[in-house]
């Protein structure tokens, strides 16, 4: 669903000023339509609800305890941004430090543009902001590494790296958390990549907490926005005034996440809804896999049996493996 359709004027959608819909909640004219609640909401509502639910998703996975260091893993693109500001809200009554970390993959004609955004929305906010570059930490941006490896696998290549910078620059500026923007479109898109491919043991590594995996190199990621749908997302930037970049990664149309995206969003437009339902399905099933995991650890007697965690051989990172994927990708062996 495109960004600028997010705040449709529900009176606009009625055609009609005398129907025109109303908040549900104080009678006023709506601004927004949520087919996938059934209800219309004007803009303080919308807002309200907004932050309540973000909030809530908070408290309900235990996302923050006073005195955490957090790293908020900024693009500068809107749900990230969004994610900044709630942190930043939220950080008024929780105390607890905040600071963002943006990656440069050195994407031209993109990134740049998210780059600009993520500094003024940090210098408005007064939260620190640390860039780190695919071209300082790896020797190649994106763009240089796909020339010689073919654009194919652009996002798989470049979702290793920055995952693996973002956790060492984290790790490496005292984070106890890293948080990512993920919204629940997200969440229901992953949910069905991972069905589609047949790889069950990402998906129990997947969640509003990440780090199943348990080890000290490894900063754990919380997800603040991942029972909140991509078009609130847009629509509550639009409506606080935080800046959205609208351009998109020009590799983003080869990922296998955009037909999935398609699909899910043609059947959310015919039953509202969808992406939400899956998120809650997706919740109910990872607690089964995380009690399983959990009581098959209380019966082996050791606590950090979780996950298979070396150092990789080439850099020294954590690895499921000898070598790490970067360093497979890299060819660093
Ligand atoms: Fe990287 Fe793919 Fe995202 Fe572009 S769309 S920034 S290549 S993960």
């Amino acid at each position: 669903m495109a960004v600028s359709s997010a705040v449709k004027c529900a009176k606009a959608e009625s055609g009609c000023a005398k129907d025109a819909p109303q908040c549900k909640k104080c009678g006023k004219a709506a601004s927004i339509s949520l087919r996938y609640m059934n209800a219309d909401l004007c803009q303080s509502h919308f807002v309200k609800m907004f932050e309540d639910r973000v909030k809530r998703t908070v408290r309900q996975f235990c996302m923050l305890k006073k005195g955490d260091r957090v790293a908020v893993g900024l693009s500068g693109g809107k749900d990230s941004t969004v994610c900044l500001h709630m942190l930043h809200k939220i950080s008024k009554s929780l105390p607890f430090e905040l600071f963002a970390i943006t990656i440069d993959e050195g994407i031209a004609g993109y990134r740049n543009a998210t780059l600009d955004v993520a500094k003024r929305e940090c210098k408005k906010l007064g939260i620190p902001l640390t860039v780190v570059s695919f071209h300082k930490e790896f020797g190649s941006t994106l763009d240089k590494l796909l020339k010689k490896k073919g654009r194919e696998r652009s996002c798989s290549f470049c979702g290793v790296m920055r995952r693996y910078a973002l956790n060492k620059y984290a790790r490496k500026l005292g984070a106890t958390k890293i948080a990512i923007g993920h919204n629940s479109d997200d969440v229901a898109q992953t949910v069905f990549m991972n069905f589609m491919r047949n790889e069950p043991e990402r998906l129990g590594r997947f969640g509003p907490l990440a780090g199943a995996v348990e080890d000290e190199a490894f900063v754990l990621r919380i997800k603040p926005l991942f029972t909140t749908p991509e078009r609130d997302v847009a629509a509550y930037a639009m409506m606080k005034g935080i800046e959205i970049e609208f351009s998109e990664c020009p590799y983003a149309a080869l990922a296998f996440r955009q037909q999935v995206r398609k699909m899910l969003n043609s059947m959310e437009e015919k039953y509202p809804g969808t992406k939400l339902r899956i998120v809650k399905a997706f919740l109910s099933q990872n607690r089964l896999m995380l009690d399983g995991a959990k009581f098959r650890i209380e019966k082996a007697g050791k606590a950090g049996e979780r996950g298979n965690v070396n150092k990789c051989a080439s850099c020294g990172e954590p690895s499921s493996g000898k070598i790490c994927n970067l360093c497979a990708i890299l060819e660093r062996n």
